[in-house]
């Protein structure tokens, strides 16, 4: 089979599952190459769901859960958005795809793994994806605000340097917990308000950082 058969069939089973719906977030999981983001000797599960190692005790999310944490995200063809946790690169693309006006900036704390992401992300041809090797936890402040704002790694707690560099009106997503098991929160900022909601239970690898896991 072909890869593009392959992710055709992966987004179909995705649609099927409940876990996408809208038009341009299935656009975007239909276009990118999620086999350019694993590394070789796992190619031939890249369209798989599931999670697969990339390296470093670190993962490339299984792709329901790209699905549902995109979706939530509700990304807007220029906004302007900061991910913490680049990992492979494969979350930032999806989210290229589809603001293809605005820009992604993606902070990683391990040089080894930021420098495979960007060398895929090259691959692939995405000009709007920046990759900042440092710790997350703080943001990302010279680009500060952002419309919205995706945390792929799980946090003790919200940080506040995450929540005061989201733009009014805007949208934080970030798995909240502990180590092994968290809960995927969705922080609005809604006239300066924060609004909190549970998006249901997830697992992803530690936040280590300054307001993260030490
Ligand atoms: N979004 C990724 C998956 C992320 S895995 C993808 O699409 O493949 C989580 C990543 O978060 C790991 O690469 C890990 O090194 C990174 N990470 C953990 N703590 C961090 C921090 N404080 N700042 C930036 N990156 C961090």
């Amino acid at each position: 089979m072909n890869r593009k058969t392959e992710r055709k069939e992966l987004v179909d089973h995705l649609i099927a599952s409940g876990y996408l719906s809208t038009p341009r977030v299935i656009d975007a999981m239909l276009n990118v190459k999620r086999h350019i983001f694993v590394p070789q000797n796992q190619s031939r599960y890249a369209y798989s769901d599931r999670p697969l190692s990339i390296g470093s005790k670190q993962t490339i999310s299984a792709p329901h859960m790209v699905a549902i944490m995109t979706e939530h995200l509700d990304v807007r063809v220029d906004d302007k958005i900061l991910e913490i946790g680049a990992g492979s690169g494969y979350q930032a693309a999806i989210l290229a795809e589809i603001a293809k006006k605005g820009k992604i900036y993606t902070v990683e704390r391990l040089s080894e793994i930021a420098e495979r992401a960007r060398s895929s992300i090259k691959e692939c041809g995405y000009k709007n994806i920046s990759i900042i090797v440092g710790d997350g936890t703080k943001g990302y402040k010279a680009e500060a605000p952002y419309d919205r704002i995706i945390v792929t790694a799980g946090a003790p707690k919200i940080p506040q340097s995450l929540v005061d560099q989201l733009e009014d009106w805007g949208k934080l997503l970030i798995p909240v917990g502990g180590r092994s098991y968290q809960e995927l929160m969705l922080v609005e900022k809604r006239d300066k308000k924060i609004i909190e909601s549970g998006l249901g239970g997830c697992v992803f690898v530690p936040l280590i950082g300054e307001d993260g896991w030490h």
